[in-house]
């Protein structure tokens, strides 16, 4: 991605989807509350049929408000795809496009790292719909093809992977997956659009956990499916027929959390680097998992397709008691125990991974710790983790 492509991203933010919305003035768009809309006449009653209406022209709220059109057009730009369908949570997003493209007898190939609803998803409804599905290992590249089965339908992709942040070969995988005519999605939450654009490198569908650092606020539940053109109408169609919708304050609220998601994304950033470069250099730490670092396994990768790194990452304690692990986690006084990330504040939890993986189990001596950094002060994040630590002993 050029500077000034980045640039004009930054700006485009900002004002694209508002240009499309009348906003008498103001600066940001309207939020309507919607059920009934009403028409003027009986034509306008029949036309409203038509599926091509544009913006702000629908026929019942379960369509969606215009500010949930202006966020799906936000992300639509930041994802460069075609269209975008927002949902009412971020698992909603995974679960309505697994759904959307699989039916009866197909099989699906599913990263061993996925999101664990994700994954109860798969192993719960998409077994009982008679959908076929095998883990694989993230890391297994272009290696994928050799899972190919004559009823493999699509292939879903988390990079990095929840808790253990394995990178996958997402060109490469997508490649494959486009020569064998098998459809493509990825889980893009941790690195946001801003930082990777998995349509640019060939997969078909992209999901995000808006919750997630799109809002930026730990307020709202929220999820998005932007796809390409070839993909968009079988998600769209899908989402109707089961009455997805977005709630117009919760699409307010990302599309507000949207406008200073490059200025937040990088503060978080920046402190990310800091706070893993302080815990590397900790005797209580054994390894850092962090996969902008040149220590983390698949940093290649990173290098190659991401221009940024968000601020959610692991490392993995040196083996100590539980009780005084406890003894940390209880009385942190900045870093909240809690199953999210994304928001202002810092996170930190233990990740419990050892009944999950099947393709690739994780193994380590030590407990792994999932950290989310916030935008408080560095000094104030690293004198609370500094007497966790003491606590620990
Ligand atoms: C949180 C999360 C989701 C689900 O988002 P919700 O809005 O909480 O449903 C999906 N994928 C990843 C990687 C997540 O961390």
């Amino acid at each position: 991605m050029s500077t000034d492509r980045k640039n004009h991203l930054l700006t485009r933010l900002l004002h694209d989807d508002r240009a499309i919305l009348p906003t008498r003035g103001t600066v940001n768009p309207p939020v309507h509350h919607v059920s009934t809309i009403l028409f003027d006449t009986l034509s306008e009653l029949e036309q409203s049929a038509s599926t091509n209406l544009p913006i702000g022209h629908t026929s019942y709220g379960i369509h969606g408000s215009t500010i949930q059109q202006a966020l799906a057009q936000a992300i639509t730009t930041l994802e460069n795809g075609h269209d975008t369908i927002v949902t009412a949570s971020g698992l909603m997003a995974a679960t309505l496009a697994l759904s959307a493209v699989l039916k009866s007898g197909d099989h699906l190939l599913m990263t061993d790292s996925v999101y664990g609803p994700t994954r109860r998803f798969c192993d719960h409804y998409l077994k009982n719909q008679n959908i076929e599905v095998t883990y694989y290992d993230p890391r297994i590249g272009e290696q994928i093809s050799t899972l190919f089965l004559d009823s493999t339908k699509a292939i879903f992709l988390e990079s990095p992977g929840s808790y253990t942040f394995e990178l996958q070969d997402v060109p490469a995988i997508a490649s494959v997956a486009r020569s064998a005519g098998i459809i493509t999605l990825i889980d893009n939450s941790w690195a946001t659009p801003l930082y990777f654009r998995p349509l640019d490198h060939g997969i078909d569908i992209s999901i995000h956990a808006a919750t997630k650092y799109l809002s930026g606020h730990s307020d709202v539940m929220l999820g998005s499916i932007t796809a390409n053109s070839e993909n968009y109408d079988r998600i769209h169609d899908h989402a109707m027929v089961f009455g997805n919708h977005a709630a117009p304050d919760d699409c307010y609220l990302v599309l507000r959390g949207l406008r200073t998601l490059p200025q937040r994304l990088n503060a978080h950033q920046i402190a990310g680097y800091k706070i893993a470069h302080w815990l590397d250099s900790r005797e209580e730490v054994d390894f850092v998992i962090h996969p902008g670092r040149a220590d983390h396994p698949d940093h290649a990768l990173w290098k190659r397709d991401f221009s940024g790194a968000s601020s959610l990452f692991g490392f993995v304690l040196k083996p100590v008691e539980k009780v005084k692990l406890a003894n940390m986690l209880d009385n942190m006084s900045l870093f909240g125990m809690g199953f999210s990330w994304g928001g202002y504040e810092s996170l930190l939890i233990p990740g419990y991974l050892s009944k999950i993986r099947t393709a690739k189990p994780w193994q380590s001596s030590g407990k792994i710790m999932r950290i989310h950094v916030g935008l408080e002060h560095l000094d104030d994040l690293i004198a609370d983790l500094e007497s966790g630590f003491e606590r620990m002993k």
